[in-house]
């Protein structure tokens, strides 16, 4: 199946930008994931931020980008770099990011090529447009500057993940700030994003609608319930993404419990093993490496039978949508002492989502019943709404876009910044000009 037709099937407006800036997105404007935003003014500088795919089933892709020279990748959710081989193949697209997401995009394209194999799903680039993509990234750090054209433009960092950046950039009419996925309440493997004054503020808002629990509290009681398991002679099983709950998650467990047995098994070795090589972008990177020892890694199918003991299984998939961890819900739904213990948002037609619904599960093709206690705990990595409207007054800007949200944290978010700043809801494939 042909996705794009690249240079043909693209919407972008043909006209130059007169004055002000342009916002033309591709996808994420007005959905949560799927990002991708082309930017651009007077000088004829043009840059892509971010162009991901949203691994629903089937995946969801965004419009097709126009020719662009450059493209600035937030962080290695593949719902931000998923599509970015489709640039480099078919438009020649250099990349840009922290040396961290471009070290992390490769297993995340490797993986994502992988999957749409299995599942048999049609993925708009192939395997030497992958390979191609690894040789286009050039790499900044926290804070140095670096031309786009006309713009100067800075990373900042952005919480969410490790490796995860806002972008400032700076035009010769404006200055912009680009959140990306952030938060700015540190947790156990980065430090919180800082605000930065700007004109016009392009900021996500994923629970722009919600207030999160302290995270201590949430912390708290997801210990006492694993301990809880454990005494009752249970195993607690902890579906998690591979780049960032399930390090979140045995970094917890490691400082409050650490008498417990964990077993990690699932994308996240490769991803944790980049991590450490990129201390800069940890948190206490010396305590990720003492977790990293600690925690006992699944290789082989042997370790998989000695895992059915431990006290903790952390394993991917997160919205248990596939990998071990199905494996292991398999064998641990026949003892009633055992849990699965569910750490973040469950997306609608996900695993997750039927267990937390249903108490069933998909298991290698069959929807089976789960007769197990299932709890759900909020360890989200996006700021909540008190996060986002705080962090928002701090940057004091003109301008707000709020993008990556439903209509839901939209509506909330509008009401906040009502009379304070002007606010824009962008909706995917309509240009927005900001002056
Ligand atoms: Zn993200």
């Amino acid at each position: 199946m042909v996705l794009y037709t690249a240079g043909r099937t693209s919407t972008y407006p043909d006209d130059p930008v007169k004055h002000g800036l342009r916002a033309f997105f591709l996808g994420g404007g007005d959905e949560v994931g799927n990002v991708g935003c082309i930017l651009e003014d007077s000088t004829g500088t043009r840059l892509l931020i971010d162009y991901g795919l949203a691994p629903t089933r089937p995946p969801k892709y965004p419009a097709e980008c126009p020719s662009v020279e450059h493209a600035i990748m937030t962080h290695s959710h593949i719902d931000h770099i998923g599509m970015a081989p489709w640039l480099v193949g078919h438009l020649g697209t250099r990349l840009h990011g922290s040396p961290l997401t471009a070290s992390l995009s490769e297993v995340m394209w490797r993986d994502t090529y992988k999957v749409s194999k299995i599942e048999g799903y049609p993925l708009a680039w192939d395997r030497r447009d992958l390979e191609e993509a690894l040789q286009a990234w050039t790499t900044h750090q926290i804070g140095e500057w670096f031309e786009i054209g006309e713009w100067k433009c800075r990373f900042h960092r952005a919480g969410h993940i490790p490796g995860a950046v806002m972008i400032e950039i700076e035009t010769p009419e404006m200055r912009v700030l680009w959140t990306g996925d952030m938060d700015t309440r540190a947790s156990p493997n980065v430090l919180g994003a800082l605000p930065v004054e700007c004109d016009v503020l392009f900021l996500e808002g994923t629970y722009g609608d919600r207030i999160h629990p302290p995270r201590v509290e949430e912390e708290e009681r997801l210990v006492s319930k694993v301990l809880e398991i454990v005494d009752r002679g249970g195993t607690a099983l902890i579906p998690s993404f591979a780049s960032g709950r399930g390090q979140d998650v045995l970094r917890i467990l490691k400082r409050e419990a650490p008498n417990l047995e964990a077993h990690y098994h699932g994308m996240g070795t490769r991803v944790t093993q980049l991590w450490m090589e990129h201390p800069e972008s940890i948190r206490e990177p010396k305590q990720l490496a003492k977790m990293w020892r600690w925690c006992r890694r699944v290789s082989g199918k042997s370790d998989r039978r000695k895992a059915l003991d431990a006290d903790v299984i952390v394993s991917t998939s997160g919205m248990l949508d596939g990998g071990p961890a199905i494996w292991y819900a398999n064998r641990l739904r026949h003892h009633s002492a055992n849990a699965i213990l569910l750490t973040g948002y469950q997306a609608e037609g996900s695993g997750g989502r039927l267990l937390l619904d249903e108490r069933k599960l998909r298991i290698f093709g069959n929807v089976t019943p789960i007769d197990l206690e299932v709890e759900q705990f909020s360890l989200s990595n996006h700021a909540g709404q008190a996060e986002l409207v705080t962090f928002a007054r701090a940057c004091a800007p003109r301008h707000v876009v709020i993008f990556h949200a439903d209509e839901e944290g939209r509506e909330a978010l509008s009401t906040q910044f009502a009379g304070e700043m002007k606010v824009h809801l962008p909706v995917n494939r309509t240009e927005l000009l900001l002056k």
